[in-house]
């Protein structure tokens, strides 16, 4: 069984201790990960780590919290690094919950990486949260763009708005919080062929893990609780899945 982690982070300092352990356990273990920017300098630490990793495949982008920084020099520089063998952009898009950058920052950066992302054609790897309208109009008026609502945790009506636009739905550790019920609805209505598995390691555990450090092994519980939901093996929601990564990141038969 081969499994895909379309969103870590294992550039991040949680894993300084024990980096290179993961790496090869997942090696062993056929864990294939997306590694996700979110600013220049982790964009640039995602292509290295994949040049040393062949299971690992780089994300380069500019996360909202991080769109104030978002300059005119510093999205040519994301260019450049996107250029470097990045299978996507992102994570972009907006959080209006924490709001860490301001709301028009964030709206400009995000509306520049869709427009950056269609230019290199790439998909684009998106964060969302308390923003939905607004991250749907734009996308509507942006797009077409191919890509994936990352941590996916919405009903069934915004799960149809997404797959509307032609998203995938990345699905992670909030699909086994107990409180996720409007979210286990909805998968059992989305069909296997849109959904993506993902940690976001090192945060957002799966259940049994609550509160502990996460990392891409875990993505087999995620697998586990879909193909609970869904009422499908865990092989054939790992292997859909996978062939899912595959395509959308234009892999090949690299997987
Ligand atoms: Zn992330």
């Amino acid at each position: 069984m081969r499994l895909f982690d379309t969103h870590a982070h294992l550039d991040f300092p949680q894993f300084d201790g024990d980096r290179s352990l993961i790496l090869s356990t997942m090696r062993e273990k056929n864990v294939f990960a997306i590694n996700v920017g979110v600013d220049l300098q982790t964009s640039a630490a995602s292509l290295k780590l994949s040049q040393e990793n062949p299971h690992i495949f780089p994300a380069c982008g500019i996360h909202p919290h991080e769109a104030k920084h978002a300059t005119p020099e510093a999205l040519a520089k994301l260019v450049e690094l996107l250029k470097n063998g990045a299978v996507a952009v992102g994570e972009c898009g907006l959080d209006f919950y924490r709001n860490l950058s301001p709301k028009e920052a964030q709206i400009a950066a995000f509306r520049a990486q869709l427009r950056i992302a269609k230019e290199l054609d790439l998909p684009v790897i998106l964060h969302e949260r308390a923003a939905w309208a607004e991250f749907v109009a734009i996308l509507r008026e942006e797009g077409p763009v191919r890509g994936v609502v990352h941590a996916f945790s919405g009903d069934l009506l915004r799960a149809q708005e997404a797959l509307s636009l032609g998203l995938f739905l990345g699905i992670g550790g909030p699909v086994t919080y107990p409180k996720n019920e409007a979210l286990r609805e909805a998968l059992q209505r989305i069909p296997l062929s849109r959904i993506l598995l993902e940690t976001d390691a090192p945060y957002l555990p799966p259940q049994a893990f609550r509160g502990q450090r996460n990392d891409p092994l875990k993505v087999r519980w995620v697998a586990e609780k879909v193909a609970q939901v869904k009422s499908l093996s865990v092989e054939e929601v790992a292997e859909a899945t996978f062939v899912n990564a595959q395509k959308l990141f234009g892999l090949g038969g690299k997987g």
